[in-house]
């Protein structure tokens, strides 16, 4: 699909375009990502729902930062061209800031394959004794670089973060950080639904810092239910437990293109998607 609009960037999921004035139009594909590999099988309604989840939380999110002099990117998610209508966001254009702004409460992911090894994320010393799954002590800030194309992104230290960004910005970075990670898990917890991590990225506009990018969403976090939470192994995730499961059981050597999805599973996880959708902001999708 391409709308009559500069194309910027395709991203494994998305695509941003210039929508002119200043402003850009994120538009949220149903492509399914496992594995560090876009499946070739869409998930019906996804991009739907992951970008009314992210209008929905910057609604809730707006007093977290307004407390801390920020705002956030989304002028509109209904003033958007047809053909992407319910899937794409009207966004202010911001200047990016080169971190990306991780906030992590339970230990998992490549945060156990650091702990396991130094103790520590980066230089963010953690008590001994957690595994994988583990909530820690209090929520962390641990920073990573945007990665090229193709390339994970790299955890980097907070020091490498005021070199990047400058002291003033990177205190402000972690203080809205944690504190929009610690808004979102509250909220998440009472629909059941532990947010284990996430990531956000922000920009300025003038002085101001801005919320950007999406938030808060099944691709951006980690999302497990909350009744089968249970530190010592990977947590189920909340979304995409059946297509790993699956493709865990086909034999797909994870290098090579992955293999269609069957009708099930992707009915499976397109229920799982709409079931994130209603818990949390407890309304229906349809
Ligand atoms: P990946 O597929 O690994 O996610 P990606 O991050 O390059 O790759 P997207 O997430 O689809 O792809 O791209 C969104 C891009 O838009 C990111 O580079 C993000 O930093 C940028 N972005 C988000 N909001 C804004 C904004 N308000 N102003 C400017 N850039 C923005
Ligand atoms: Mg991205």
């Amino acid at each position: 699909m391409t709308l009559d609009l500069p194309l910027l960037a395709r991203g494994k999921v998305r695509e941003v375009y210039d929508a002119g004035d200043d402003r850009l139009l994120l538009v949220a594909s149903d492509r399914i990502s496992a594995y560090d590999h876009v499946l070739p099988t869409p998930i019906p309604d996804k991009g739907a729902v992951l970008t009314r989840l992210s209008v929905w939380w910057f609604e809730q999110l707006a007093e977290v930062l307004a407390a801390h002099g920020a705002q956030h990117h989304l002028l509109s998610a209904d003033d958007v061209p047809a053909e992407v209508a319910g899937r794409a966001m009207l966004v202010r254009r911001l200047a990016m800031e080169p971190v990306e702004c991780v906030a992590r409460g339970y230990l998992s992911g490549s945060g156990t394959v650091e702990y396991r090894r130094t103790g520590a994320i980066v230089d963010v010393e953690l008590p001994a004794g957690l595994v994988e799954g583990s909530r820690l002590p209090q929520p962390v800030f641990t920073p990573s670089t945007k990665a090229e194309v193709g390339e994970h992104d790299e955890a980097i230290s907070f020091a490498r973060t005021v070199e990047l960004v400058g002291q003033e910005r990177a205190e402000q970075l972690r203080e809205l950080t944690l504190a929009l990670y610690r808004r979102g898990h509250e909220v998440a917890q009472r629909a059941g639904i532990v947010l284990a991590d996430t990531k956000f990225e922000f920009g300025t506009d003038g002085d101001v810092l801005v919320l950007a990018d999406e938030v808060l969403t099944p691709d951006s976090s980690r999302f497990w239910p909350a009744t089968t939470w249970s530190p010592g192994a990977v947590q189920p995730s909340y979304d995409k437990q059946y297509v790993r499961d699956w493709l865990t059981t086909s034999g797909w050597d994870r290098q090579s293109p992955p293999p269609e999805l069957p009708e099930d599973v992707v009915a499976a996880t397109r229920e799982r998607y709409v079931a994130a959708y209603e818990a949390l902001t407890g309304s229906s999708f349809a």
